[in-house]
């Protein structure tokens, strides 16, 4: 099994990068990726444990691009390096984007009378660089404001809430472009954020497939099996690959693990094998 979707303290993950593969080791896994938000500056790290530990690495990251639908539309790269360009330079423009909204995000938050600052935001990330939202759900928490990070979203940090502030978003073929491009291939992640159903969903992931996404995450941490089936089938439909990931981020989704997400997820080798096949 293999697991193509996990965060690090590079982004909103609780985990160092190279704690990543130990984990996945440790899970069974034979190979794993690592994907942090808009940045590739993890991989190094864990591709060094993978190599010690014995098991296979796939470098990516998650961008979060313009949804068709109701929702949010995160897209996933693979096989990108840090200085593979263009994809490069635009990760470096979101990350400038995401500190400026970061720093618009507290002041906001301040104007809403909650307790929290941005220096105790940056102390709970870690680094200015990685810093999301779920970091201020986490010192909302802590500071009394909220009672879980879940209820921090709900209560003021998803968009529609007080506290939302956007960053600027990506559209998903242009990041398909980009990623092919510089190198690698693009997967639509956890495909029932978009906030579609149905026939709106078939003909969006038709239309990612045209514009040349490569495959869609259709065994999902936490997707039921059912659900993980139905995506299955739209991959096959359009010729896309059905992939496979946790999304592991330790305390941010405590719920979630490397490798096997809620317990039942197992992801084949083979998932690995075709989206190498794609590879421009
Ligand atoms: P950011 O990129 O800083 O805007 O943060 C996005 C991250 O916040 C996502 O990758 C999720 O980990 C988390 N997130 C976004 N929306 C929600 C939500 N409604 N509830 C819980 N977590 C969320
Ligand atoms: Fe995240
Ligand atoms: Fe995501
Ligand atoms: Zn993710």
């Amino acid at each position: 099994m293999i697991d193509l979707h996990t965060h690090s303290t590079v982004s909103d993950g609780s985990d160092p990068p190279g704690r990543i593969p130990e984990m996945a080791a440790a899970a069974g896994c034979r190979a794993v990726a690592l994907t942090d938000h808009d940045s590739l500056a993890g991989v190094e790290e864990a591709r060094v444990r993978a190599g010690e530990l014995g098991i296979g690495f796939v470098p990516g990251c998650e961008i979060s691009c313009r949804s068709p639908g109701s929702g949010s539309m995160h897209v996933l790269v693979y096989f990108v390096e840090d200085d593979d360009r263009p994809l490069a330079a635009e990760l470096e423009a979101l990350r400038a984007d995401r500190h400026r909204r970061n720093l618009t995000l507290a002041d906001r938050l301040g104007q809403l009378g909650l307790p929290i600052t941005y220096d105790e935001v940056r102390a709970a990330a870690g680094s200015e660089a990685g810093m999301g939202r779920p970091h201020f759900a986490q010192v909302l928490v802590a500071n009394g404001a909220a009672d879980s990070i879940q209820d921090a979203f709900d209560r003021y940090l998803a968009a529609g809430r007080p506290g939302y502030v956007a960053k600027s978003r990506l559209e998903g073929p242009d990041v398909a472009r980009m990623a092919r491009a510089s190198g690698g291939v693009t997967v639509l992640a956890h495909p029932f954020s978009l906030g579609l159903d149905g026939p709106e969903l078939a003909n969006t992931i038709e239309a990612l497939a045209a514009a040349g996404f490569d495959g869609i995450e259709a065994f999902y941490g936490r997707y039921r099996p059912e659900q993980r089936a139905a995506l299955a089938d739209l991959a096959r439909r359009f010729g896309l690959v059905a992939t496979g990931g946790s999304d592991y981020h330790g305390v941010v989704k405590p719920d979630l693990a490397v490798g096997t997400g809620h317990g039942d997820l197992k992801v084949p080798d083979s998932v690995l094998d075709a989206l190498e096949n794609r590879r421009p």
